[in-house]
Protein backbone atom coordinates (compact mmCIF):
# COMPACT_ATOMS: atom_id res chain seq x y z
CA UNK A 1 0.00 0.00 0.00
CA UNK A 2 1.39 3.65 -0.95
CA UNK A 3 2.25 5.85 1.98
CA UNK A 4 2.39 9.64 2.31
CA UNK A 5 3.37 11.40 5.43
CA UNK A 6 1.88 15.14 5.63
CA UNK A 7 3.80 16.12 8.89
CA UNK A 8 7.81 15.51 8.42
CA UNK A 9 10.62 17.89 9.47
CA UNK A 10 13.84 18.31 7.78
CA UNK A 11 16.14 20.52 8.66
CA UNK A 12 19.54 20.37 9.84
CA UNK A 13 19.10 21.73 13.75
CA UNK A 14 16.49 22.55 16.34
CA UNK A 15 17.11 25.30 19.02
CA UNK A 16 20.86 23.92 19.01
CA UNK A 17 20.65 20.45 18.32
CA UNK A 18 21.76 18.53 15.31
CA UNK A 19 18.85 16.84 13.64
CA UNK A 20 19.07 13.62 11.39
CA UNK A 21 20.36 14.62 7.14
CA UNK A 22 18.77 13.99 4.34
CA UNK A 23 19.78 9.85 3.59
CA UNK A 24 19.08 8.89 7.31
CA UNK A 25 15.48 10.40 6.30
CA UNK A 26 15.55 8.68 3.13
CA UNK A 27 16.44 5.34 5.29
CA UNK A 28 13.46 5.66 7.80
CA UNK A 29 11.06 6.22 5.20
CA UNK A 30 12.24 3.13 3.21
CA UNK A 31 12.29 1.20 6.45
CA UNK A 32 8.58 2.01 7.23
CA UNK A 33 7.28 1.93 3.78
CA UNK A 34 6.86 5.55 3.44
CA UNK A 35 6.93 6.53 -0.11
CA UNK A 36 6.13 10.29 0.21
CA UNK A 37 7.01 12.58 2.90
CA UNK A 38 5.54 16.54 3.26
CA UNK A 39 8.51 17.87 4.57
CA UNK A 40 8.92 21.14 6.92
CA UNK A 41 11.39 23.45 8.19
CA UNK A 42 12.50 23.97 11.85
CA UNK A 43 14.62 26.93 11.56
CA UNK A 44 12.52 28.17 9.38
CA UNK A 45 9.92 29.19 12.42
CA UNK A 46 12.78 31.42 14.26
CA UNK A 47 15.05 32.43 11.49
CA UNK A 48 14.87 34.07 8.24
CA UNK A 49 12.01 32.62 6.47
CA UNK A 50 13.38 33.47 3.03
CA UNK A 51 16.67 31.64 3.19
CA UNK A 52 14.95 28.56 4.78
CA UNK A 53 12.55 28.12 2.55
CA UNK A 54 15.55 28.21 -0.10
CA UNK A 55 17.14 25.55 1.76
CA UNK A 56 14.22 23.31 2.33
CA UNK A 57 13.78 23.38 -1.39
CA UNK A 58 17.21 22.26 -1.77
CA UNK A 59 17.38 19.30 0.63
CA UNK A 60 13.61 18.03 -1.64
CA UNK A 61 15.72 18.67 -4.93
CA UNK A 62 17.68 15.39 -3.96
CA UNK A 63 14.76 13.71 -3.95
CA UNK A 64 12.52 15.10 -6.15
CA UNK A 65 9.96 12.03 -6.41
CA UNK A 66 9.60 11.19 -2.52
CA UNK A 67 10.20 14.99 -0.81
CA UNK A 68 7.52 17.87 -1.27
CA UNK A 69 8.67 21.00 0.49
CA UNK A 70 6.27 23.32 2.44
CA UNK A 71 6.95 27.16 2.35
CA UNK A 72 7.06 28.68 5.79
CA UNK A 73 6.23 32.43 6.19
CA UNK A 74 6.20 35.20 9.46
CA UNK A 75 2.75 36.40 9.40
CA UNK A 76 4.17 39.16 11.52
CA UNK A 77 6.24 40.85 8.71
CA UNK A 78 2.25 41.59 7.00
CA UNK A 79 2.98 42.29 3.23
CA UNK A 80 6.46 41.01 3.13
CA UNK A 81 5.26 37.66 4.25
CA UNK A 82 2.27 37.67 1.48
CA UNK A 83 5.13 38.43 -1.38
CA UNK A 84 7.05 35.55 0.39
CA UNK A 85 4.40 33.71 -0.21
CA UNK A 86 3.82 34.55 -4.03
CA UNK A 87 7.69 34.29 -4.47
CA UNK A 88 7.99 30.98 -3.11
CA UNK A 89 3.77 28.97 -4.54
CA UNK A 90 5.13 30.57 -7.98
CA UNK A 91 7.31 27.50 -8.05
CA UNK A 92 5.03 23.95 -8.44
CA UNK A 93 7.49 22.02 -6.36
CA UNK A 94 6.24 23.77 -3.32
CA UNK A 95 2.57 22.22 -2.77
CA UNK A 96 2.08 23.35 0.64
CA UNK A 97 2.29 25.89 3.32
CA UNK A 98 3.09 24.98 7.16
CA UNK A 99 2.89 27.56 9.78
CA UNK A 100 3.67 27.32 13.98
CA UNK A 101 2.11 29.96 15.61
CA UNK A 102 2.95 28.99 18.82
CA UNK A 103 6.82 29.03 17.98
CA UNK A 104 6.23 31.67 15.23
CA UNK A 105 4.76 33.80 18.07
CA UNK A 106 1.55 35.01 17.18
CA UNK A 107 -2.11 34.68 17.67
CA UNK A 108 -3.71 33.92 14.54
CA UNK A 109 -6.10 37.06 15.42
CA UNK A 110 -3.60 39.41 15.80
CA UNK A 111 -2.98 39.22 12.17
CA UNK A 112 -5.32 38.18 10.76
CA UNK A 113 -5.51 40.31 7.51
CA UNK A 114 -1.85 39.58 6.49
CA UNK A 115 -2.99 35.59 7.29
CA UNK A 116 -6.50 36.25 5.19
CA UNK A 117 -4.47 37.42 2.16
CA UNK A 118 -2.00 34.67 2.56
CA UNK A 119 -4.91 31.90 2.64
CA UNK A 120 -6.42 33.50 -0.44
CA UNK A 121 -2.60 33.26 -2.22
CA UNK A 122 -2.49 29.35 -1.21
CA UNK A 123 -6.16 28.92 -2.55
CA UNK A 124 -5.49 30.31 -5.82
CA UNK A 125 -2.27 28.17 -6.16
CA UNK A 126 -4.56 25.23 -4.99
CA UNK A 127 -1.78 24.20 -2.04
CA UNK A 128 -2.80 23.35 1.42
CA UNK A 129 -1.94 25.20 4.49
CA UNK A 130 -1.00 22.89 7.44
CA UNK A 131 -0.84 24.95 10.95
CA UNK A 132 0.05 23.23 14.23
CA UNK A 133 -2.79 22.98 16.70
CA UNK A 134 -3.39 21.62 19.90
CA UNK A 135 -1.07 23.68 22.65
CA UNK A 136 -2.59 27.37 23.80
CA UNK A 137 -2.59 30.15 23.53
CA UNK A 138 -1.88 31.01 20.36
CA UNK A 139 -2.37 27.48 18.32
CA UNK A 140 -6.06 25.71 19.81
CA UNK A 141 -7.96 24.08 17.84
CA UNK A 142 -10.62 26.45 17.69
CA UNK A 143 -8.45 29.01 16.63
CA UNK A 144 -7.36 27.25 13.60
CA UNK A 145 -10.87 26.00 12.45
CA UNK A 146 -11.92 29.50 12.47
CA UNK A 147 -9.23 30.49 9.59
CA UNK A 148 -11.04 27.45 7.90
CA UNK A 149 -14.08 29.27 8.47
CA UNK A 150 -12.73 32.79 7.36
CA UNK A 151 -11.52 31.60 4.04
CA UNK A 152 -13.47 28.62 2.81
CA UNK A 153 -11.94 28.68 -0.73
CA UNK A 154 -8.25 27.31 1.01
CA UNK A 155 -7.79 23.32 2.32
CA UNK A 156 -6.80 24.02 5.78
CA UNK A 157 -5.01 21.00 7.61
CA UNK A 158 -4.77 21.01 11.36
CA UNK A 159 -1.37 19.34 12.40
CA UNK A 160 -2.29 17.31 15.27
CA UNK A 161 -6.41 17.16 14.85
CA UNK A 162 -6.07 18.51 18.89
CA UNK A 163 -3.41 16.50 20.66
CA UNK A 164 -4.59 15.26 23.92
CA UNK A 165 -6.65 17.98 24.61
CA UNK A 166 -8.81 18.64 21.35
CA UNK A 167 -9.65 15.66 19.70
CA UNK A 168 -13.17 15.75 20.52
CA UNK A 169 -14.33 19.03 19.36
CA UNK A 170 -11.77 18.27 16.25
CA UNK A 171 -13.74 15.84 15.11
CA UNK A 172 -17.08 18.15 15.43
CA UNK A 173 -15.23 20.51 13.98
CA UNK A 174 -14.13 18.45 11.02
CA UNK A 175 -17.59 17.09 10.51
CA UNK A 176 -19.31 20.84 10.21
CA UNK A 177 -16.15 22.89 8.37
CA UNK A 178 -15.70 21.66 4.75
CA UNK A 179 -12.69 22.55 4.10
CA UNK A 180 -10.90 21.74 7.44
CA UNK A 181 -8.72 18.54 7.07
CA UNK A 182 -6.66 16.80 10.14
CA UNK A 183 -3.52 15.34 10.42
CA UNK A 184 -2.91 11.86 12.70
CA UNK A 185 -0.07 13.69 13.99
CA UNK A 186 -0.22 12.37 18.12
CA UNK A 187 -3.45 11.23 18.83
CA UNK A 188 -4.20 7.24 19.66
CA UNK A 189 -5.57 4.32 17.86
CA UNK A 190 -9.06 4.43 19.66
CA UNK A 191 -8.49 8.63 18.64
CA UNK A 192 -8.68 7.79 15.05
CA UNK A 193 -11.85 5.29 14.76
CA UNK A 194 -14.00 8.71 16.49
CA UNK A 195 -12.48 11.17 14.50
CA UNK A 196 -13.51 8.54 11.21
CA UNK A 197 -16.99 8.17 12.52
CA UNK A 198 -17.42 11.72 13.50
CA UNK A 199 -15.73 13.08 10.23
CA UNK A 200 -15.53 10.74 7.78
CA UNK A 201 -12.69 9.09 6.90
CA UNK A 202 -12.14 11.69 3.85
CA UNK A 203 -10.99 14.15 6.56
CA UNK A 204 -8.20 12.54 7.92
CA UNK A 205 -4.33 12.07 6.82
CA UNK A 206 -1.28 10.47 7.88
CA UNK A 207 1.17 11.94 10.03
CA UNK A 208 3.94 11.72 12.20
CA UNK A 209 6.31 14.31 12.72
CA UNK A 210 9.05 12.18 11.78
CA UNK A 211 12.70 14.69 11.07
CA UNK A 212 12.37 16.03 15.05
CA UNK A 213 12.94 11.83 16.43
CA UNK A 214 14.56 9.33 14.92
CA UNK A 215 12.34 6.86 12.66
CA UNK A 216 10.81 4.82 15.40
CA UNK A 217 8.61 7.49 15.64
CA UNK A 218 7.07 7.19 12.47
CA UNK A 219 6.79 3.79 13.11
CA UNK A 220 5.07 3.88 16.37
CA UNK A 221 2.60 6.16 14.38
CA UNK A 222 2.15 4.11 11.72
CA UNK A 223 1.35 1.06 14.22
CA UNK A 224 -1.38 3.33 15.58
CA UNK A 225 -3.17 3.70 12.48
CA UNK A 226 -2.91 -0.09 11.89
CA UNK A 227 -4.01 -0.56 15.49
CA UNK A 228 -6.91 0.92 14.61
CA UNK A 229 -8.41 -1.95 12.32
CA UNK A 230 -9.69 0.23 9.83
CA UNK A 231 -11.60 -1.38 6.76
CA UNK A 232 -9.21 -1.20 3.45
CA UNK A 233 -11.06 1.68 2.04
CA UNK A 234 -10.64 3.73 5.10
CA UNK A 235 -7.29 2.68 5.42
CA UNK A 236 -6.32 3.95 1.95
CA UNK A 237 -7.52 7.19 2.53
CA UNK A 238 -6.18 7.97 5.95
CA UNK A 239 -2.44 6.72 4.57
CA UNK A 240 -2.79 8.02 0.56
CA UNK A 241 -5.57 9.24 -0.75
CA UNK A 242 -6.49 12.25 0.98
CA UNK A 243 -3.22 13.62 1.10
CA UNK A 244 -2.81 12.74 -3.02
CA UNK A 245 -5.54 14.92 -3.55
CA UNK A 246 -5.18 17.50 -1.61
CA UNK A 247 -1.11 17.75 -3.05
CA UNK A 248 -2.69 17.43 -6.63
CA UNK A 249 -0.59 13.86 -7.09
CA UNK A 250 -2.67 12.52 -9.72
CA UNK A 251 -2.84 15.70 -11.94
CA UNK A 252 0.90 16.54 -11.53
CA UNK A 253 2.81 13.18 -10.07
CA UNK A 254 5.92 13.53 -8.65
CA UNK A 255 8.76 12.57 -10.81
CA UNK A 256 12.89 12.26 -10.43
CA UNK A 257 13.39 14.72 -12.92
CA UNK A 258 11.55 17.52 -11.03
CA UNK A 259 14.39 18.76 -9.09
CA UNK A 260 15.20 22.61 -9.35
CA UNK A 261 16.07 25.19 -6.80
CA UNK A 262 15.35 28.00 -8.75
CA UNK A 263 13.38 30.47 -6.61
CA UNK A 264 12.31 33.30 -8.04
CA UNK A 265 14.09 36.25 -5.91
CA UNK A 266 11.26 38.71 -6.27
CA UNK A 267 12.41 42.42 -5.04
CA UNK A 268 12.87 40.58 -1.34
CA UNK A 269 15.18 42.61 1.12
ZN1 LIG B 1 5.61 19.16 13.45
Amino acid sequence: MSIIDFHTHLDEAWLGNSLMNSEDFIAGLDKTGVDIACIFTMQGFYEDCPRHNDLLLKRADRYPDRLIPFVTVDPKQGAQAVKETERCLSNPRFRGMKFHSWIQSFAPSMVKETMIDILHCAAEHKVPVLFHDGTPPYATTFQIADLARQVPEADIVLGHVGLADYVYPAGQLLRDIPNLYACLCGPRCGDLQYLIQEAGSHKILFGSDFGIAEWLLLAERLDNVYAADLSPDDLHHVLYQNAARLLKLDQSPLSAADATSIVPKGDLT
